[in-house]
């Protein structure tokens, strides 16, 4: 089949605080061939990432054939090429995965299989979750058993207030729950070592995003002196390009690839392979949405499936209708054509 039509478009988000990480900036590809197919697809980079899906890729791709996922392979390397001039990562890569991520969908569509199913079938049906939130007593109500905090370095305050809430999380959860803290980059290497210390006896999971993606080097570094707790990051990385950086300064012992920014399953699934070659394991950003999904469920990702699940008043925006939900803290792989999902119209 051929690709007749390929656009992007940037949701008329409702429930939108002035905070570009309110959606993350997330963009609906949709693709259209030749077959009848219309296959959906997830990007990031926001208005910038539609005006070069619209802009350049819609004008490269059309006409192209996509019967394979091999063909796949080759339309991003195609596109990475082509968009190296002003590519190679941030935004460009983020509406590549877009592309990537409805190519998938499409073929999947016209197999009749999941996309779980095109890449050789899943070695996990049932994925275990973590939440990512505040709201710990809701998590557990909810049946979780894992949950990362988000924490941001304020002042000396900070280090009791980890403590605090590290403590609350492990009460609530239980001995046997995972616990983690997201820092957002707010930490320094020395921050990053007195809260090893003061959180050794909680038994946290891991530390995500202590420092920039900038400072790889550093991070490398600083690992080992907070062990037994793991170094998380990625999520601000791109293609196997970005993450050979990552090997070769052996920055973090879990990956954090987003497959909605870092080029889609076809990067995602070159990155997992990467990974594991260099001993560390992967827990994609957001894996528990229907993307990352798919990639656990076939590769070597651990089973770790990341719910951005907010708080429990919270109105959100139900974009993607038909996405599977956790239920006691685990979500189950659907087996519907394509990701199974499509988006919310009165939203695109
Ligand atoms: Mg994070």
């Amino acid at each position: 089949m051929k690709i007749t039509s390929i656009s992007a478009v940037y949701p008329n988000y409702r429930h939108t605080a002035p905070s570009w990480r309110t959606h993350l900036w997330q963009i609906v590809v949709r693709v259209e061939t030749d077959t009848g197919q219309t296959g959906w697809g997830y990007g990031g980079g926001g208005k910038a990432a539609v005006e070069i899906v619209n802009g350049h890729f819609a004008e490269i791709l059309v006409g192209r054939s996509v019967n394979s996922i091999s063909d796949i392979a080759e339309t991003w390397d195609f596109l990475y090429a082509e968009s190296i001039p002003y590519g190679r990562g941030g935004v460009a890569i983020m509406a590549l995965s877009g592309v990537d991520l409805a190519l998938h969908d499409v073929l999947g569509k016209a197999e009749g299989k999941p996309v779980a199913a095109l890449l050789g079938g899943a070695n996990k049906d049932r994925m275990r979750c973590y939440a990512t939130g505040p709201d710990t007593n809701w998590y557990a109500e909810l049946g979780f058993t894992a949950q990362k905090m988000p924490h941001r370095w304020t002042g000396e305050d900070s280090i009791d207030q980890a403590v605090c809430t590290a403590e609350s999380a492990r009460d609530a959860l239980g001995p046997d729950a995972e616990v983690m803290f997201d820092v957002y980059m707010s930490w320094d290497s020395q921050i990053t070592l007195r809260m090893a210390a003061a959180l050794a006896h909680v038994g946290m999971h891991w530390f995500e995003d202590v420092l920039t993606p900038d400072d790889l080097q550093e991070l490398g570094a600083l690992k080992p002196g907070i062990r037994p707790i793991s170094m998380a990051g990625g999520e601000h990385e791109f293609t196997t390009l970005g993450f050979a950086e990552i090997a070769r300064t052996g920055a973090y012992d879990i990956w954090q690839p987003d497959i909605t920014w870092c080029g889609g399953i076809t990067a995602g699934l070159r990155i997992v392979e990467m990974a594991k070659a260099a001993g560390a394991r992967t827990v994609p950003h957001r894996g528990g949405e229907p993307w990352g999904l798919h990639l656990i469920a076939v590769s070597g990702c651990e089973d770790f499936a990341e719910l951005v699940t907010g708080t429990r008043n919270a109105e959100k925006d139900d974009l993607w209708l038909g996405a599977p939900e956790a239920e006691n803290g685990y979500i189950e792989l659907g087996d519907a054509p394509g990701f199974g999902v499509i988006p919310n119209d009165d939203l695109v």
